[in-house]
C-alpha cells in the first residue's frame, strides 16, 4: 500500500497471545467498510467476522464474503440453536455474528473484527464479560455523511433518508465504546486504529506465552 504509510501493528516478539475481540461500529457512511478492508489488508494477523443478515445483497456484494446471506426462517433456527454470538435486528433485517469462527480465531492468537452495531457490541461485550476493544467511528460531520450515502448510490433515496435518521441514533451510543475515532481523513484514521490494535496486543494479560518467555530470559527453571 503505497498511499497510507504506516506500522503495522505487529504482535510482540512471537510471544503466544490470545486473540482480541475488535468491535468497529459506526453509522452507514462514516468510512467503517474502507477502514475495516484496509486493515485487513495491512496486517495478516486480523481477520473480519462475516455476519449473517436477512437482507438482500447489494450489487457487488458476495455470499460468504461481504455477508452470509440466509432467509429468516434458516436465521431464526439458528439463532435458536445457539449459533450466533449475539444477533439483532438492524433497518428492518436481521444480523448475527456466527459462534465458531470466531472462538477458533481467538484461540489461534488472531484477531477478529466484528463491523456491528451498538446492540452487537453491547451483547459480545456481555458474553466476553468486558474483554474487547471497541471503536467508534463519527463522521467529520452529517454533511459529510449524508454525501457519502449518497455517491454510495447502491441504497434508494428512501433508504438515504431513513439511514441518516438512523444515523443519529447510532452515533448518540458513541459513549459507550472505549475508543472514539473522527474519520476525516483516511490514512489518518487507518493509522489511529493501528495504533489502537497495536497497544491492545502488548497488554500484559492477553501476552499468554510472556510468563514462559521471562522465564527464559531471567534463566529460572519452571516451578
Ligand atoms: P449494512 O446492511 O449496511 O451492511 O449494515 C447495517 C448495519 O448492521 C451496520 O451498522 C452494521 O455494522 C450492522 N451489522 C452488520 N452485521 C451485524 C451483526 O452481525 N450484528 C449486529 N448487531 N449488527 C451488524
Amino acid at each position: 500500500m503505497t498511499d497510507t504509510p504506516h506500522t503495522p501493528a505487529a504482535p510482540n516478539a512471537g510471544i503466544a497471545r490470545r486473540g482480541i475481540l475488535f468491535v468497529i461500529s459506526s453509522p452507514s457512511g462514516a468510512g467503517k467498510t474502507t477502514l475495516t478492508r484496509r486493515l485487513l489488508k495491512a496486517d495478516d494477523e486480523v481477520e473480519v467476522s462475516v455476519s449473517y443478515t436477512t437482507r438482500p445483497p447489494r450489487p457487488g456484494e458476495t455470499d460468504g464474503k461481504d455477508y452470509s446471506f440466509v432467509g429468516i426462517s434458516t436465521f431464526e433456527r439458528m439463532r435458536d440453536e445457539g449459533a450466533f454470538l449475539e444477533s439483532a435486528k438492524v433497518f428492518g433485517h436481521y444480523y448475527g455474528t456466527p459462534r465458531a469462527p470466531v472462538i477458533d480465531a481467538i484461540e489461534a492468537g488472531r484477531d477478529v473484527i466484528f463491523d456491528i452495531d451498538w446492540q452487537g457490541a453491547q451483547q459480545l461485550a456481555e458474553r466476553a464479560r468486558g474483554d474487547l476493544v471497541t471503536v467508534f467511528i463519527l463522521p467529520p460531520s452529517r454533511a459529510a455523511l449524508e454525501d457519502r450515502l449518497r455517491r454510495r448510490a447502491q441504497d434508494s433515496e428512501e433508504v438515504v433518508r431513513k439511514r441518516m435518521a438512523q444515523a443519529d441514533a447510532e452515533m448518540s451510543h458513541y459513549a459507550e465504546y472505549g475508543y472514539v475515532i473522527v474519520n476525516d481523513d483516511l490514512s489518518r484514521a487507518e493509522r489511529q486504529l493501528h495504533h489502537i490494535l497495536g497497544a491492545e496486543r502488548l497488554k500484559r494479560t492477553r501476552q499468554t506465552g510472556l510468563r514462559a518467555f521471562v522465564q527464559k530470559v531471567i534463566g529460572e527453571q519452571d516451578g
